[in-house]
């Protein structure tokens, strides 16, 4: 019962911050955030395939230059 009483209680806390929250938009490549009235509306949603392409490629250049220098 109590596990249920967790489960709830997040998720409500959930729902309050969804609707809290603004909406931002986040670089993919660089992690810049901007917030503002509509400013998601000229671009798609969040991509998690399009968001690990440029986290693997930043790792694979970090490797890169760690193992340069
Ligand atoms: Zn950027």
């Amino acid at each position: 019962m109590l596990t249920f009483g967790i489960l709830f209680a997040t998720a409500a806390i959930d729902v309050v911050l969804y609707f809290l929250v603004p909406e931002c938009l986040t670089c993919y490549r660089c992690g810049a955030r901007y917030t503002g009235p509509g400013i998601t509306d000229r671009f798609g949603g969040f991509n998690l395939e399009t968001h690990e392409k440029h986290r693997q490629q930043a790792a694979r250049q970090g490797q890169a230059a760690s193992a340069g220098s």
